[in-house]
């Protein structure tokens, strides 16, 4: 965030006495993302998405997002200008829900992410790892696909049983890609992505990544490529073959109307606006919805937010029933 944004926040805070009294507000709230502009992206997320940057490009928008490296910020409301960290703060853990308050940090991070070129190949390590080298957590992963080019392709796990010694000479000769699976991608698919699987995300897939709150990425390959001037980005050799699955991935991916994920971290569900839809959000769990098309209005407790593409929305815990009417889709997560 730049210091004019800081400033301009600390006035508004100043102007509005709500925010320094103890009073909690479990009102739904919308989230502007943080935009990270990496070398890879498009503009689709700009253009399509309604996404707000001075960046040429939006590799990713971190929607739900209280993580350090990039956190997302309330837009309207009483709380404008905070971020999802200072929110929670001001709001109470009990805003996030039961299942949240024993953890470490917030749990998730949801983003879109458009892959206008290749994402290099990397690894993630689980909870045990991440925590003992980083103070951080593993990462588990579910992509859905929003949309894709005609003969985009993933690259997730290994084709065959290898030992280290097969992986280091498929980096070494440049030719780690003939260990993978190739997996070709259409417009729905759900993957969902094991701590210690090799995997990237090819050209021409634009993805909602929901994922446990890190941002530990170990680069095993990034095909040779090189910057404007000439420099290879960082791979994590050794911290990746500490961490990588050497059996033999079993493909997991579904093409479903509904039902996504559910695993220790998270459950993600396919939202259809098309009718009027009925959620509950109990005392265990706030709800996301992140708004992939259309357009509509979200009411709960007598309080509502207008949406459209590209937002996203964040529902305290223990609310009760939440109403959404409109046309279109999206994807709810809670914990
Ligand atoms: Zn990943």
């Amino acid at each position: 965030m730049n210091s004019g944004n800081l400033k301009k926040r600390a006035e508004s805070n100043e102007s509005n006495d709500y925010l320094h009294s103890n009073v909690k507000d479990f009102s739904p709230i919308k989230l502007k993302p943080s935009i990270k502009g990496y070398l890879w992206g498009g503009t689709r997320l700009i253009t399509e998405y309604n996404k707000e940057t001075s960046l040429e490009k939006a590799a990713e928008s971190w929607e739900l997002s209280a993580h350090p490296d990039g956190e997302s910020i309330v837009s309207e409301g009483v709380f404008k200008g905070l971020t999802l960290r200072e929110y929670i703060e001001r709001n109470g853990v009990s805003c996030l829900g039961s299942k949240c308050g024993v953890k470490k940090d917030f749990p998730i991070l949801i983003k879109l992410i458009d892959a206008k070129e290749n994402l290099s190949v990397q690894v993630h390590p689980d909870d045990e790892y991440a925590l003992r080298e980083k103070n951080e957590y593993g990462k588990t992963e579910m992509w859905y696909v929003i949309d894709c080019e005609p003969g985009a392709y993933i690259y997730f796990g290994l084709n065959k049983k290898v030992t280290k010694k097969e992986l280091m000479q498929g980096i070494n000769r440049e030719r780690l890609t003939d260990l993978l699976n190739k997996v070709y991608v259409k417009k729905g698919d759900v993957f969902f992505i094991f701590p210690g699987t090799i995997h990237a995300i090819g050209s021409g897939i634009l993805i909602c990544e929901i994922q446990q709150n890190s941002n530990i990425t170990y680069r095993v390959y990034d095909y040779g490529r090189k910057d404007s001037n000439g420099n290879a980005r960082e791979l994590h050799i050794k911290n990746a073959l500490d961490v990588i699955n050497l059996e033999r991935t079993e493909i997991n991916f579904e093409n479903t109307e509904k039902a996504l994920v559910s695993c220790k971290y998270f459950t993600a569900q396919k939202l259809d606006f098309c009718k009027t839809v009925n959620l509950n959000c109990d005392i265990k769990s706030f709800r996301s919805i992140i708004v992939l098309n259309g357009k509509g209005n979200l009411a709960v407790n007598g309080k509502s937010v207008d949406f459209k593409k590209g937002d996203s929305i964040f529902v305290p815990a223990q609310n009760g029933s939440i109403n959404i009417t409109g046309d279109g889709e999206g994807i709810l997560t809670y914990i």
